[in-house]
């Protein structure tokens, strides 16, 4: 079913959102980007007359009740983005009463749902190399159907609009959908819109299409540098992987972030982009700083000769050019990881030289796709995120459909 289709009037509407929000030390929110993101869903529910029933994550309470991630904190922000009160059910999985009690119009809460293991479905007290290990997983799996199907009573239609999640099979991500008609169940707009921006880039592919992957680690962006690898005409590989590289050709990266044992990866990586035609882009000088803060002393370094006692923070001049000079007239673009440690406000050049290029080739019509936490809070940071085609709300979901993997979030649903 479509979401534009539905006629949600007398309904009631069970809708897991991303609600998966920043708090400061007093539950305050910082970045309500992610509430921002799901109203389009929750509002035309409560337009067509119907009621709401609003479940989420937040943190990893590790399947036990804990009030620093509770979802009471950010019910009068819900409330006030949605323009209407919300009503507070205090345990997810025993709320039948307060959700029978909705009338239209009304808008339910509940809580965290990870405060119970069988949301996650992974066995508590035993790891994977124990004995009794198996029959714990067949028994939990068990229990997160019986949990996923309490939640489907609450209400007459599910709809799902946490990409954020999608990768995850949880009760209320994929388990529920099984307990509803294919005719009852339905992606939000969020989700659609996510789904269609991934296809955008997979399927539609305008040339040249330049991916930029960053980040901290080689070890954690394999499997998408390797699918990108048949897709992409420029892969630009920055950021702490940066040195991995550089060692693996035999540099000298100092206190540099390096994965020592990823150096092999790093040639074949290499190996392969020139195998298969890829101008692979990687840094040929960073800012090398003599301590790990803002405020370290820096100097600009070959990434294969940086001395010792300093490490690379961020992309040099030279890079930051080369870096333009593939992103520039692209078409298409993919940007996932900063290009440095973009948190210290010394340290974004290269991140800043990747979205003002970015900025600049979507100007002249390319496809821009911004996804992954860190990179998503660059363009923030830069004020730049309406510069872009579609900054996405997923981090991993985003790199495992982009990998080509299926959501089983979005197979629930579309089967
Ligand atoms: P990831 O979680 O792997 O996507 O990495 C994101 C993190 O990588 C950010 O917090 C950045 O500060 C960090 N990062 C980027 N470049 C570097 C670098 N050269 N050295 C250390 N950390 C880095």
């Amino acid at each position: 079913m479509n979401i534009d289709n539905y006629n949600f009037n007398g309904k009631k509407a069970i809708v897991r959102v991303d609600f998966n929000v920043p708090l400061d030390e007093n539950g305050n929110i910082t970045d309500d980007t992610r509430i921002r993101g799901a109203l389009p869903t929750l509002e035309k529910i409560l337009k067509d007359g119907g009621s709401l029933i609003i479940m989420s994550h937040m943190g990893k309470p590790k399947g036990k009740v804990n009030p620093k991630f509770s979802l009471s904190q950010i019910k009068d922000a819900v409330s006030k983005a949605l323009g209407t009160e919300v009503k507070f059910a205090e345990d997810c999985a025993n709320a039948s009463e307060a959700a029978a009690n909705l009338k239209p119009g009304e808008v339910l809460l509940l809580e965290n749902l990870r405060f119970y293991p069988e949301e996650e479905g992974k066995p508590v007290g035993i790891e994977k190399t124990d004995a009794g290990y198996e029959d714990a997983k067949k028994e939990m799996k068990q229990r997160q159907k019986e949990f996923a199907k309490k939640l489907a009573s609450y209400a007459d239609v599910y709809v799902n609009d946490a990409f954020g999640t999608a990768h995850r099979k949880h009760a209320s991500t994929a388990v529920i959908a099984d307990y509803f008609d294919a005719q009852d169940k339905m992606l939000g707009y969020l989700m659609e819109k996510e789904v269609k921006a991934v296809d955008n880039i997979l399927s539609d592919i305008k040339r040249p299409f330049t991916a930029i992957m960053g980040g901290s680690k080689v070890s954690t962006k394999i499997g998408i540098i390797e699918n990108l690898m048949d897709k992409v005409d420029n892969l630009i590989l920055c950021g702490g992987m940066t040195y991995t590289f550089a060692k693996a050709q035999g540099g000298k990266v100092g206190q540099s972030i390096c994965e020592d044992d990823k150096l092999d990866l790093a040639l074949d990586i290499m190996r392969k982009a020139k195998e298969k035609g890829v101008n692979l882009v990687l840094g040929t000088d960073c800012v090398a700083a003599d301590s790990f803060s803002n405020d370290a002393k820096t100097q600009i370094v070959s990434c294969m000769d940086i001395p010792e006692g300093l490490e690379g923070l961020d992309a040099g001049p030279e890079t930051r050019k080369a870096f333009r000079d593939a992103i520039k007239d692209a078409k298409t673009i993919l940007w996932n990881g900063p290009a440095g440690v973009f948190e210290f406000d010394n340290f974004t050049a290269g991140s800043r030289a990747i979205a003002d290029a970015i900025v600049e080739a979507t100007d002249k019509g390319a496809f821009s796709l911004v996804g992954g936490g860190d990179s998503v809070a660059c363009v923030n940071k830069f004020g730049l995120a309406d510069q872009v085609s579609y900054v996405s709300t997923g981090g991993g979901a985003l790199l495992e459909a982009i990998e080509g993997k299926v959501l089983p979030g979005v197979a629930a649903i579309k089967g």
